[in-house]
């Protein structure tokens, strides 16, 4: 339950609201807004004009508070994480959902995490009034607390997303995104399970790529399928991406 509302003007106001007890960042809110039997104090950043979108050299920088739908409709957003997004949540959550909020809210099913991990997305984050650049792989793992106030993903990587879901607008059993760089770097990420994404590989090249991905889900086992079945499928996937890529 939200007991205090603040709609500070400036980033520094913010973080200074931020340093109160029980006082966390408000997003689109639509998570935040649920009914808990805790309270909290949020810090609403929708005056703080943290929702552009940029492309810098070969990124594309996404403000925290752009919608997931903005983004979705970017011409400048890949194909794959255009589907990414849209698996992520229904079109009325999308027009309010930030991209920040959803990647501090995700857990392994998020469609959206996925992406952005075999993107090796690049988080900027404020600690304690100190900014820094961590890895969404990193993030994902450690959830640190912060002000999220933009997330980088490359725009000169040729990238896929494959999944499989009980219905085509479903949330996928299992889905597999890929990135790949001129270099040859090849990066998997697999979703559909767990608290969080995970990243099947970070290689040089391709090789191995449906092994890498069917070791990474050989615990991948809950209500929604066997891990067993979630082995194949990711390998499957993950060879589909890599055909697919561009
Ligand atoms: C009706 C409904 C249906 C939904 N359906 C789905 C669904 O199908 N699948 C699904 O996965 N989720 C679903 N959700 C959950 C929700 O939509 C997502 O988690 C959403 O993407 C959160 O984004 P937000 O911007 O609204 O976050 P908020 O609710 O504003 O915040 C979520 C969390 O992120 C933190 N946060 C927000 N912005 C920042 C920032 N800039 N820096 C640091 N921390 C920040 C907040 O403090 C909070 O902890 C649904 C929610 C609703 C209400």
């Amino acid at each position: 339950m939200i007991s205090t509302y603040h709609r500070p003007r400036t980033l520094d106001e913010a973080l200074t609201l931020l340093t109160q007890p029980n006082t966390v960042p408000l997003g689109g809110g639509t998570l935040l807004s649920k009914p808990t039997a805790d309270s909290v104090a949020v810090v609403d950043l929708q005056a703080l004009r943290l929702d552009s979108l940029r492309v810098n050299g070969n990124d594309l920088q996404i403000g925290a508070t752009c919608t997931l739908q903005s983004l979705l409709e970017a011409d400048e957003c890949p194909t794959p994480l255009k589907t990414a997004l849209k698996l992520e949540a229904p079109l009325n959550i999308r027009n309010t959902a930030t991209v920040a909020g959803t990647i501090v809210a995700s857990d392994g099913r998020s469609t959206f995490a996925t992406m952005l991990l075999a993107m090796d997305a690049k988080l900027d984050l404020i600690v304690n009034r100190q900014s820094k650049i961590v890895n969404c792989g990193e993030f994902l793992l450690t959830r640190p607390s912060g002000l999220i106030t933009s997330i980088t993903v490359p725009l000169n990587a040729k990238t896929a997303f494959e999944f499989v879901s009980k219905t085509p607008a479903d949330k996928p059993i299992v889905c597999a995104a890929l990135s790949q760089w001129n270099s040859g770097r090849t990066r998997l990420s697999l979703g559909g399970y767990g608290k969080t994404p995970l990243l099947a590989m970070d290689g040089t090249e391709a090789d191995g790529l449906d092994t890498a991905a069917k070791n990474a889900y050989h615990e991948a086992e809950d209500e929604w399928a066997s891990a067993e079945y979630r082995m194949d499928v990711a390998a499957t996937l993950a060879k589909r991406a890599l055909e697919g890529i561009s």
